[in-house]
């Protein structure tokens, strides 16, 4: 390793107050259980240790990802060259009061689901068995039966990677499907939510619902970060697509296009990041051959050449 990249570990070490791990692979944090090693994973103690890590990586040059619990990533087997900062065991402070919801970026939306029907509050209820943490939801606008994160949203609080902390109120910040208008450069720190009291069976009974179809039509069994493309329009599922395009069950090394929901790819224990991007490249070869239109990713990925993911890459 060039002795630059050592001096800014040793002096990482020092500043970090929270978790540095040199190396880290990040299949230890991604749903899939795939990826090389980030140069760091840090997890930093509080908001003032965050400021100072940002503020230190800004002004060395050091290249910086983001990423929460990693239930919607794809870091390839190269690994991340760079630090990965997430907030996901410490910034995970919740306050709720009436139905306004202060909750920092590291909350898991389980426990936000949980909290917030306890207190026969609705809005949050199809949320139930998205895994991931709110920060990695607001990101992704992460939607199920309904409802998405956005929109009982009052306004998010990033920090810039000079240290500067702003809070955007949802108008401010465009949300579309499985899409968010925040930069990657601003780590989403918290967000205020404000939601309505309704009936607790009714809200228990759409959570219950949304469970249920979920077990019935999800592989959950398996490894997986979940979709893996956008569908390309409401009524057409990229899982239809590439069902009809005959890729269910296609297995790559250890990867395997599920049987269950042909959007969900499945690790069924040792599959590679190159084993699912393979399966990525046939799926949108395929799907584009056959009805000529080429899928978006829904995953976000990490440490793949720009067109690595692309049917002739
Ligand atoms: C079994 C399964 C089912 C799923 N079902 C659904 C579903 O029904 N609906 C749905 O919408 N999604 C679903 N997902 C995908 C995933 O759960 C969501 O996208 C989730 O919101 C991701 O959260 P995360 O914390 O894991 O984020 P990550 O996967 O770690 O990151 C996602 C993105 O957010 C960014 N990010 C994360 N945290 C921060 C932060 N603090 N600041 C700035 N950027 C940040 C990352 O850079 C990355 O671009 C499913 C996944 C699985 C494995």
């Amino acid at each position: 390793m060039p002795r630059y990249e050592l001096d800014h570990m040793a002096e990482l070490n020092k500043i970090v107050k929270g978790q540095l791990v040199e190396n880290e692979p990040m299949a230890l944090h991604s749903s899939y259980g795939v990826g090389g090693p980030a140069k760091a994973y840090i997890t930093p103690k509080n908001v003032n240790d965050l400021s100072r890590i940002l503020q230190y990586a800004h002004s060395h040059g050091i290249k910086t990802f983001f990423v929460g619990s990693g239930s919607n990533i794809l870091v390839s087997d190269t690994g991340i060259d760079g630090l990965v900062i997430s907030p996901a065991k410490a910034l995970t402070d919740l306050s709720i009061n009436d139905g306004k919801i202060n909750a920092e970026s590291g909350v898991m939306l389980g426990r936000l689901v949980r909290e917030s029907i306890k207190r026969n509050l609705t809005g949050f209820e199809g949320l139930g068995g998205v895994p991931g943490t709110l920060g990695g939801a607001i990101m992704m606008n992460a939607g199920a039966f309904g409802h998405e994160i956005s929109n009982s949203l009052v306004s998010v609080t990033v920090m810039q990677m000079d240290g500067t902390i702003n809070t955007l109120l949802k108008n401010d910040i465009t949300f579309l499907y499985r899409y968010s208008s925040i930069d990657s450069k601003s780590f989403i720190v918290s967000a205020l939510f404000d939601l309505e009291k309704s009936d607790f069976i009714n809200i228990q009974n759409k959570r219950k619902k949304a469970s249920e179809i979920r077990k019935s039509s999800q592989p959950l069994k398996y490894r997986s970060a979940g979709s893996v493309f956008k569908n390309p329009k409401p009524n057409v599922a990229a899982g239809y697509l590439i069902d009809q395009a005959g890729l269910k069950g296609l297995r790559q090394g250890d990867a395997e296009i599920s049987e269950k929901h042909a959007n969900f790819f499945i690790n069924h224990g040792k599959a590679t990041a190159t084993d699912i991007s393979t399966l990525i490249q046939i799926a949108r070869k395929e799907v584009k051959e056959k009805f000529n239109i080429m899928l978006e990713l829904e995953i976000k990925t990490f440490g793949f050449d720009e067109n690595e993911l692309l049917p002739n890459g």
